[in-house]
């Protein structure tokens, strides 16, 4: 078959390697795509946020599967473009999309079917928000409403803060703080039938032991050797497919990636966020480690199919990504720097460009390569994957050193 990828960054490297190695895929075509995505797909122009541009080129490249990568394209409505040509494509319509572009919309359906998440209150004024901080007490946890590319959150002790962060959004959610380590599991559903992917954990804040302001995401593993035995079934039965009958019952089914953001507290695994794609970077963890051909899961899960699919295979052993940011990074960072040593398996390019004069790789972005690698065991996939790194060099940049550091020490516990 051929597949039309859309996005640019890190998670659309991971997707079309894995694409491109199913041997039902004759070719994969990635719009925009980037340097390294370049490697294994031709690439194509288009405004991924316009949902006839990228019909049009689906028609053009006699796409038989279309892969939306980024959430932007969901929100405007691109799947359905495709959908009303009749071509297959992975992701949620706009309208189940909203269970990502609106934090208050994904409360309302949680709330509809049972699933345990965080209390809230949706706040468009500082009485508001006051009242809210005041109920919930400290820690707070202040969201944008809107889509703000997994920089929308505030977490912190300071009230002012939280105010603040709430008066420049305008419209906020407002929750309580749930405790206890993360996990992110994708869900792959056709709208009905769901398969889970290995869970993973990431990396939101900038600097080591998790000190500094959150990113998209510094660094990823899998699978997660703390997590409780039952873990992915519980959810599935408690948070996805209450969700998804929840979404049928609205009259509109979600079908497409399901990331399920948890937190597992002493109460139990509870709802975090929903998304309503891939995460980045948990994608190049996950998919390092999935044996099953991509290609084939996605395009199940896009023309209703996923019932008859057969179960996943996974590699054994453990995967590790680590970003590597540009300075500066996650503010605007310093970008048009000459980057050495990506040209290896295992480095996922996120942010780069080609300069046109020469061939040269230049950052582009403020998260720039993922040193990425698989091993026997999770020690092994962090050590391989920081020697990527080290071969990298960027002027200025910044990555984690502790990437699954705890993990590997033993050093989770979940709350009694
Ligand atoms: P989100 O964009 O909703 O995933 O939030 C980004 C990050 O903020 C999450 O990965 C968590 O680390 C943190 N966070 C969000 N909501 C909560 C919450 N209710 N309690 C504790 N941490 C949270």
């Amino acid at each position: 078959m051929r597949v039309l990828l859309l996005g640019s960054g890190g998670r659309e490297h991971a997707l079309a390697l894995r694409l491109a190695e199913d041997p039902t895929v004759e070719q994969v075509i990635a719009a925009p795509g980037n340097p390294g995505i370049a490697g294994v797909a031709e690439l194509r122009e288009v405004v991924a946020t316009d949902p006839e541009a990228v019909a049009a080129l689906a028609v053009e490249v006699a796409a038989d599967l279309v892969v939306i990568g980024p959430e932007a394209p969901l929100v405007a409505g691109v799947a359905d473009a495709l959908r009303a040509k009749g071509i297959a494509v992975f992701g949620p319509s706009a309208e189940a999309a909203q269970l990502e572009g609106s934090k208050t919309f994904a409360k309302d359906v949680m709330t509809a079917a049972g699933v345990p998440t965080a209390r809230a209150h949706t706040c468009t004024d500082e009485a508001g928000t006051a009242a809210a901080l005041d109920e919930f007490g400290p820690p707070y946890v202040v969201k944008n409403d809107g889509l703000a590319a997994g920089k929308g959150v505030v977490v912190t002790e300071d009230r002012d803060a939280a105010l603040r962060h709430a008066a420049e959004c305008g419209r906020v959610v407002v929750e309580e703080y749930l405790a206890g380590p993360e996990v992110s599991l994708f869900v792959v559903t056709d709208g009905e039938a769901a398969v889970p992917l290995l869970p993973a954990q990431d990396f939101k804040r900038v600097g080591d032991g998790d000190s500094g302001p959150n990113t998209g995401g510094m660094g990823a593993y899998a699978p997660l050797p703390w997590a409780p035995s039952d873990l992915v079934d519980d959810v599935m039965r408690d948070v996805v497919h209450p969700t998804l009958a929840e979404m049928r019952r609205r009259g509109t089914p979600f079908a497409g990636l399901l990331y399920v953001g948890l937190a597992i507290t002493a109460d139990g695994p509870r709802v975090i966020e929903f998304n309503a794609r891939f995460g980045d970077p948990e994608t190049q963890v996950v998919l390092a480690l999935l044996e099953t051909p991509l290609a084939g899961l996605l395009h199940a899960a896009a023309t209703g199919t996923l019932a008859e699919h057969p179960p996943l295979r996974w590699h054994d052993g453990a995967a590790v990504t680590v970003v590597v940011a540009a300075e500066g990074y996650p503010a605007p960072p310093r970008t048009g720097d000459v980057i050495t040593g990506a040209d290896r398996p295992g480095v996922i390019h996120a942010g780069t460009a080609r300069r046109a004069a020469d061939g040269a790789l230049l950052s582009a972005g403020g998260r720039v390569l993922c040193g990425t690698a698989t091993g026997p065991d999770l020690a092994a996939a962090r050590d391989a994957a920081y020697e990527l790194v080290r071969g990298i060099t960027l002027a200025g940049s910044h990555h984690r050193g502790d990437i699954a550091s705890s993990a590997i020490d033993g050093r989770i516990t979940l709350p009694a």
